[in-house]
């Protein structure tokens, strides 16, 4: 997962940048960098952290030009590393170029072995880096033209910003796997991965950036092309699952309002005989929202988060994920005492801080604890940029329901049906990809990956 956000021509771009990256800060913490334009030249900064630890008033301030693009990283493809934080900016034979990518290309271990076949010298091992060689090696005139045929040869998932020294290029997929939302502060263009860093910096919605749609920016205004061939959506269900934050607008849905809907879902179709419901913090508050609203069941805060601990499923060494449910969350014990209770949550991966939270849940004195999930079982890996394990670290693929809730120590165990989730997302429901819940993936090359 990762996070992108650019602005064209505003004196402040840098400045406005680090807070559309602070807004956008959920969708990754293990590095962040704003690369800018003063028209003539490049002027980059990036450092492994939180964008808070990052940037200095010094550091923005060396970041001069009216245009800027930056990225928060969380690694799905390549390590967590300085050489691989983002955005990437070269110097080529046609100038400098810098590129943010929220995503995963599937084929880019093929294209980079034919690259290095024939030469290229790679500085990173991020999938990001094949698109600049791409681009680089094309002939075409401008740098759209440039940047459609580099394009063309991968596949996957990418919500992508360019800058040059002139111009600001915005492409999503044909697929529209990652979201990517156009607005406007004052008459700068705004291009961010959520509406949440519209919001921040006072900058209007306009659009969401189409499936397939790549947008010139540069000092004549906007203009949109739709390049690619166009096949089917299939835009991540989990962005409205867990991962992006409940006040941002994608996918033409505000998130909230969609996490509410599967709670209401979960409880038509899992109702549980209990006296409160409880969230597991933070996604799954709204969720719990809506089933306590449905079941008319009364809803307490039965677990509280200490918010200055990140969240478990971003962290991405095992050592600190087990660490961190612990200094995490705690249960409020005067209110579970000899209680039935229904949590609900957004997910089950490992099960391995399902389990934890249950334990805590009965040491706390509940008598019953029933667990509620607000998606279906994850039984497939993702390989459009979102970080899952493997598939055989998914509990849900090689274990049945009852084992599961055995193993996490739950009264009972329900998740939200797959139909269910569909049925949440209306007449768009075909727009979606579900592939870690169903394994259909819609690209082939992904399972070789
Ligand atoms: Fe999203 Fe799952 Fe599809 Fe990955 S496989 S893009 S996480 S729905």
């Amino acid at each position: 997962m990762c996070g992108i956000f650019g602005i064209f021509d505003h004196p402040e771009a840098s400045n406005l940048t680090y807070l559309g990256l602070y807004a956008l800060q959920h969708r990754g913490q293990e590095s962040a960098g704003i690369v800018s334009s003063d028209g003539k030249c490049l002027h980059h900064y990036r450092q492994m952290g939180l964008v808070s630890e990052i940037f200095t008033r010094d550091t923005l301030k060396k970041l001069t030009g009216k245009s800027a693009i930056g990225h928060v990283r969380y690694s799905t493809a390549g390590s967590s590393e300085l050489k691989n934080a983002q955005p990437f900016e070269v110097d080529y034979a046609k100038g400098g170029m810098a590129i943010a990518h929220n995503g995963n290309l599937t084929n880019a271990s093929l294209i980079r072995s034919e690259l290095e076949s024939s030469g290229s010298i790679f500085q990173s091992n991020m999938d990001t880096e094949v698109i600049i060689h791409l681009i680089a090696r094309s002939k075409e005139k401008t740098f759209a033209e440039r940047t459609i045929r580099a394009l063309k040869q991968v596949e996957g998932a990418y919500s992508l910003l360019f800058l040059t020294e002139k111009e600001m290029v915005a492409v999503r997929d044909p697929y529209g796997f990652r979201p990517l939302v156009l607005g406007q502060l004052k008459d700068a263009p705004v291009v961010a991965s959520e509406t949440c860093a519209l919001d921040l910096i006072g900058a209007q919605f306009l659009r969401e950036i189409e499936p397939g749609e790549l947008l010139l920016i540069d000092r004549d205004g906007t203009q949109s092309f739709k390049p690619f061939l166009q096949t089917r959506y299939a835009q991540c269900i989990f962005e409205f699952i867990y991962f992006a934050r409940p006040d941002s607008f994608i996918f033409n849905r505000n998130v909230y309002e969609v996490r509410k809907s599967l709670g209401v879902q979960l409880a038509k179709e899992s109702p549980a005989d209990v006296e409160m419901v409880v969230p597991i913090p933070d996604s799954g508050f709204p969720a719990t929202m809506g089933y306590a609203t449905e079941s008319k069941i009364p809803l307490e805060l039965g677990m509280i988060r200490n918010h200055y601990v990140g969240r478990t499923f971003i962290e991405p060494e095992q050592s600190i994920r087990h660490f961190g449910v612990k200094i995490k969350l705690n249960p409020v014990k005067g209110l579970m005492k000899g209680k039935r209770i229904v949590t609900v949550d957004d997910s089950i991966v490992r099960a391995t801080t399902s389990r934890k939270i249950n334990k805590m849940f009965r040491n706390a004195g509940a008598k019953e604890v029933h667990v509620r999930i607000s998606s279906p079982p994850i039984t497939h890996s993702c390989f459009f940029g979102i970080d899952t394990p493997k598939k055989s670290e998914l509990i849900a693929s090689s274990h049945s329901l009852k084992e599961i809730q055995r193993y996490i120590g739950a009264s009972s165990l329900r998740y939200l049906s797959l139909e269910g989730l569909r049925s949440c997302m209306k007449e768009e429901a075909d727009r979606f990809c579900y592939a870690c819940f169903s394994g259909d993936y819609y690209l082939p090359c992904a399972l070789e990956t």
